[in-house]
């Protein structure tokens, strides 16, 4: 008899287990917030690759529209190389696309939300898409690193690969991947990282509190080697893998 309630209890607990397991989305969805220059870009590669996540950049879906020369990106070339936000409307219209197809997988959003009014888009938005969001990492990084970051900064103009202090190219001015050319951004100009540090500043640096609030903040000091953040990353991030 007391065996037969053990089993009963075992097995109550492996259903629940398992019914849990089904109920709780497995999949990892994040943000990157910090300041231009803080090595979004690139540990966003790093995550993409160790976790097999998709990498969700609206500053490269839009400058992808540049490229493409679509309506899109007529509109935005100018407002991108002055280093100024494009409408919230329309970055919602490229991400809104991107979104729905990766969200069958692991994401990280990189670029967005870069102010409150993106952020509560973003809520309904994945709302919508029946996503949940299980961490925003903020990777900070101080006003020096960071102009001396970007000034070195160079993308390749085919797969986006990013190239830079820590990281150059074993051949200057072709990625290492594909073989194509790598560029200088037009906003990685001093004065243009300047502005686009200030509008970080204003606008986006107050979603620490937004995100903070919800109790998914993890901080990222992004002042040391990028070897060293990988290593943090990746331990912080096992405990939402699966
Ligand atoms: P960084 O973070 O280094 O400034 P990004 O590649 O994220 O670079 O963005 C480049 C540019 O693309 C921004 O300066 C802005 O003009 C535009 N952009 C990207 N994401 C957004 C966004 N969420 N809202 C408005 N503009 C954006
Ligand atoms: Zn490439």
């Amino acid at each position: 008899m007391h065996f037969l309630r053990l089993f009963c209890a075992y097995t109550t607990i492996a259903l629940i287990s398992v019914f849990r397991l089904f109920l709780s989305d497995p999949l990892m969805h994040l943000i990157l917030l910090g300041p231009p220059g803080t090595g979004k870009g690139t540990i966003s590669e790093f995550i993409e690759a160790k976790f097999e996540a998709e990498h969700v950049s609206t500053g490269d879906l839009l400058r992808d529209e540049v490229a493409k020369k679509t309506e899109i990106g007529k509109s935005v070339e100018p407002i991108l190389n002055k280093g100024a936000l494009v409408d919230d409307s329309v970055v919602v219209q490229v991400l809104r696309k991107k979104l729905s197809q990766a969200k069958a997988k692991n994401f990280i959003l990189d670029g967005f939300p870069r102010n409150l009014n993106q952020a509560k888009i973003l809520d309904w938005l994945l709302h919508e898409l029946d996503v949940s969001l299980d961490a925003v990492l903020n990777i900070d990084s101080s006003e020096d690193v960071i102009i001396k970051r970007l000034s070195a900064r160079r993308q390749c103009v085919k797969c986006k690969r990013i190239y830079g202090l820590d990281v150059p190219s074993k051949k200057k001015g072709v990625c290492d991947d594909c073989g194509a050319k790598t560029m200088q951004r037009k906003d990685d100009k001093p004065s243009i990282i300047k502005k686009r540090l200030r509008l970080y500043n204003e606008l986006t640096l107050p979603l620490i509190f937004f995100y903070g609030g919800k109790g998914l903040l993890i901080h990222v000091d992004g002042n040391r080697p990028l070897q060293e953040i990988f290593e943090e990353v990746e331990t912080v991030l096992k405990k939402f893998d699966g």
